[in-house]
């Protein structure tokens, strides 16, 4: 358990954590971000550098991200999570964000891992696509060897022979990382299914599995989004998910926590 300000993260209450998966624009990511805060969330995420399967898809605004991500965090007062790709952005990432995230792609990046470590700013490392737990769990030392402790794991699926799903979502990891880590843990349920769709039964499912908290994409309209849109939750849908967190709150009594 840790603070980032006055949010608690790994404590009673669990966090939701939305956003667009990239930023698109200045319009877009007010949109979302203002919409996010409207339903209490505190923590809002967007990439700038996006890690994209194929080099012909949107690689994400890059610099011009950051600075909407400047403007939408001196404007709103929200906390903002992003990814870093790699060392050569550190610096530049690393300054407009409070969190820093490391993607599934880059969990045994460990010279990226060492240098994030080192950084000193509080960060959520997914979990790698094709990574055992234990293989999670001593990727996660790397940052704490360098004197991190402010991590947070994300469990983001991982790649089986399912093809209905874009992963499948290994909710045992959640309860496994708490008795093997003092780390909060998340779970993405946006990038571990791939569906719209199945978001709001697999945060149900996270947060009575006993998840800290989720990380959701949420866009002003799915259809026309430059990434990831057939797994981003509409508002509509997002306004859904943030009743059902809500009036899941009193039922989870977990243990030593409610
Ligand atoms: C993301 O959350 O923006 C992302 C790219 O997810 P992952 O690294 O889990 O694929
Ligand atoms: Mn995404």
């Amino acid at each position: 358990m840790f603070s980032i300000g006055d949010i608690v993260i790994g404590g009673a209450k669990p966090v939701v954590i939305a956003g667009p998966c990239a930023i698109e624009s200045r319009e877009q990511y007010f949109a979302v971000a203002q919409e996010v805060q409207r339903r209490g969330i505190r923590i809002l995420r967007g990439g700038a550098y996006k890690p994209r399967t194929s080099p012909h898809a949107f690689q994400g605004l890059g610099e011009e991200g950051l600075t909407l991500i400047q403007e939408v965090r001196l404007a709103t007062g929200l906390l903002i999570i992003t990814e870093v790709m790699d060392t050569e952005t550190l610096e530049k990432v690393g300054a407009v964000c409070d969190i820093i995230q490391i993607g599934a792609r880059n969990m045994s990046n460990f010279s990226l891992l060492k240098k994030v470590g080192k950084f000193g700013k509080p960060v959520m490392l997914k979990r790698g696509y094709m990574a055992t737990i234990d293989e999670f769990v001593l990727a996660a030392e790397y940052l704490v060897k360098e004197g991190n402790h402010q991590v947070i794991l994300c469990e983001r699926g991982i790649r089986t022979f399912e093809t209905r799903t874009r992963n499948t979502l290994d909710i045992s990891a959640v309860p496994l990382l708490k008795m093997l880590t003092p780390h909060p843990v998340f779970v993405d349920p946006s990038h571990s299914t791939g569906r719209g769709d199945l978001v709001i039964p697999m945060t149900r499912a996270a947060l009575a599995a006993g998840a800290d908290g989720v990380m959701v994409e949420v866009h002003p309209n799915p259809r026309k989004a430059l990434c990831d849109g057939l797994q981003s939750l509409d508002f509509p849908t997002f306004n859904l998910l943030m009743n059902e967190v809500e009036s899941l709150i009193p039922y989870l009594t977990r243990e030593g926590k409610l």
